[in-house]
């Protein structure tokens, strides 16, 4: 493309609409502009962009066996009304644009696609044979943002990829999660961005397990807190820590306790002097147990405090995991707490290998399978749960120590000390959410009847996951990472055109000749190019190749008689370099 039909306009200071540096780069650079707050044209540059992106996360999709679909943006309320959240995403500060057509009904314009994604699968999945499957589409997103701001990081139209899974069981449902989970990490590794996954909450979408990826960045809307040694990263909203006020509690000062035969839980825990609706404190002792861990480690936990209870399972399965040894993790839990709670066991008898590599994001697992006779080499047994008695008969005792406190765990700040370990301290960063993956379990499958015969024969509701990324957010992150004093920086996979070739002088009809030749040779070669052809000066256009950010300009001055050109990395890797136009073209 020659620059002087590229509509470019480009602009020498920061307008006053603008607040952080990617938002300013990118109106001065040309790539959008606002039409009314947090609505925007995507200019041709930026357009080349997010198909680049569009591209990455299409090739990537495909490598998990997502199939590209296109859905509805109008969106009957009806459907909304049966999943319970037309109130909720309508009403106050609910995020919907809704209308009334000439019928007078209601519509929404979507924010988010579960309800209609289900409606389809109610009527087009009807077997196991058909599951699992997944689908996804690229498409504008309508929230009417209650602070839309920052450009295209909080707009109140803009791309999302968004993909819904359709399973069987859970455990298909976790095979899936796991592989987004790995799609996730290529996608904003190939975009060039540096992303942390984070637990996260699942707010307004709702299910299970969540997890979030950021984009570190100061001007993030997100804190993450992480400890030092990145076993442990979450969203504030989510994060827990050790409350400030408890005492560590040395190994060396637990003293085991006597091994009963068989006993109930509760039983044991009174006869311990554990309060068996006190389960943090157990766990909590199982996490300095893992300094030294045991050989084998059985942990029961009580649905009462399910999220405390997550978070330090989580944390002591890690720790456990690390240092070899054998663990299981067994919720004890009432029936309805099943859906919402994303562990199980954790241990060699594992299948998923997703789960063992130490990321402590355990399956849930039938209870049942706590009367394998395997639990026999277990040595030590922690519980703190008192239903489901009869599963926990054949487990052996091992040590047991007493806890001289009662702690709770707390919402966490920076500075507090980890979970997993103590002699850690929460670290706090911002960050960009530029993706989020869900398991939804049954909840929508069973608010809209989505059922499918199983392989028994029986119906019942399917299992959901979901998985989004913020395509044009993504995009502005980029520049929020990549870029210096003269401009964006684009890493060369998204950039909207690779190679950049100025002319220094369009006057001067020798440096036309090569520039036209390059230009054409890379053209043909399959290069993403641009040339200046424009008859401004060279500093001119030189500016403006540094503040669009393309990652290599081709300069064509003096040297054009004796075939010579200067070759400059935006990155500022590796500087200038003055080469033959051959070797030049070689290079790229
Ligand atoms: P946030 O917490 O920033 O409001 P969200 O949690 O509401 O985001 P999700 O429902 O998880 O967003 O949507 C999936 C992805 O879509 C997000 O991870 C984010 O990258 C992107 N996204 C969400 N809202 C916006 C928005 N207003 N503008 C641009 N991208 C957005
Ligand atoms: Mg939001
Ligand atoms: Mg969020
Ligand atoms: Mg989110």
């Amino acid at each position: 493309m020659r620059v002087s039909r590229l509509m470019l306009v480009t602009l020498r200071d920061d307008p006053a609409e603008a607040e952080i540096t990617s938002h300013k780069l990118l109106l001065r650079a040309g790539y959008m502009r606002r039409l009314a707050p947090g609505i925007f044209a995507y200019l041709p540059l930026l357009w080349r962009v997010l198909q680049k992106v569009s591209a990455i996360v299409r090739e990537e999709m495909a490598a998990v066996d997502a199939l590209e679909t296109l859905l509805p943006q109008l969106q009957p309320a009806d459907l909304w009304r049966r999943s319970g959240r037309w109130d909720g995403y309508t009403a106050g500060e609910g995020i919907m644009f809704h209308l009334v057509d000439r019928q007078e009904r209601s519509l929404g314009l979507g924010p988010t696609h579960e309800e209609v994604v289900t409606e389809l699968a109610a009527d087009l999945l009807r077997s196991y044979r058909q599951l699992p499957v997944c689908l996804y589409q690229i498409q504008t997103k309508f929230r009417d943002e209650i602070r839309p701001r920052f450009g295209l990081m909080r707009g109140r139209e803009f791309i999302m990829k968004d993909a819904y899974s359709f399973h069987a069981d859970e455990a298909c449902l976790r095979r899936t999660y796991a592989a987004m989970d790995g799609a996730y990490r290529r996608i904003f590794e190939r975009c060039g961005l540096r992303a942390v996954a984070v637990e996260a909450d699942s707010g307004a979408i709702g299910g299970s397990a969540s997890q979030e990826f950021m984009v570190t960045a100061e001007a993030g809307e997100d804190l993450i807190l992480a400890s030092p040694d990145g076993r442990y990263a979450a969203n504030q909203e989510r994060a827990v820590s050790l409350p400030a006020a408890a005492v560590p509690l040395e190994v060396s000062t637990c003293q085991p306790l006597a091994t009963p035969a068989q006993t109930s839980i509760d039983e044991l825990c009174t006869a311990h002097g554990f309060d068996p609706t006190q389960t943090l404190k157990v766990l909590l002792l199982l996490a300095r147990f893992a300094a030294a861990p045991p050989r084998g480690v059985l942990v029961c936990l009580r649905g009462d405090q399910q999220l405390n209870d997550v978070k330090l399972a989580n944390a002591v399965t890690a720790r456990c995991a690390d240092a070899g040894a054998l663990l299981e993790i067994v919720p004890l839990l009432a029936d309805h707490l099943w859906d919402a709670v994303p562990f199980g066991f954790l241990g060699p008898h594992l299948e998923d290998p997703a789960l063992r590599q130490g990321e402590a994001r355990v399956a849930a697992a039938p209870l049942l399978r706590l009367a394998d006779p395997s639990a026999a080499d277990l040595e030590a047994f922690v519980c703190g749960a008192n239903r489901s008695d009869e599963h926990l008969v054949g487990a052996r005792w091992g040590e047991l120590c007493p806890v001289p406190e009662v702690v709770d765990l707390r919402a966490a700040q920076p500075g507090d000390r980890c979970l997993h370990d103590p002699s850690q301290r929460l670290e706090a960063a911002r960050g960009i959410e530029v993706g989020h993956i869900f398991q939804l379990g049954r909840k929508y499958s069973e608010a809209l009847e989505a059922r499918f015969t199983n392989e028994a024969g029986s119906e019942e509701p399917l299992w959901m996951g979901c998985y989004g990324i913020g395509v044009s957010r993504l995009a502005q992150a980029a520049v929020e990472q990549h870029h210096d004093a003269d401009g964006i920086r684009w890493p060369v996979a998204i950039a909207p055109y690779t190679v950049i070739i100025v002319i220094a002088s369009s006057q001067d009809p020798v440096q036309v000749a090569l520039a036209e030749e390059l230009y054409e040779r890379l053209r043909l070669g399959g290069c993403d190019v641009l040339l200046d052809d424009r008859p401004e000066r060279a500093g001119v256009k030189f500016k403006d190749a540094d503040l669009i950010g393309i990652p290599w300009r081709l300069v064509v001055g003096r040297g054009a008689g004796e075939r010579k050109v200067e070759l400059v990395d935006r990155s500022g890797d590796t500087g200038k370099r003055e080469l033959s136009a051959d070797a030049a073209l070689e290079h790229l």
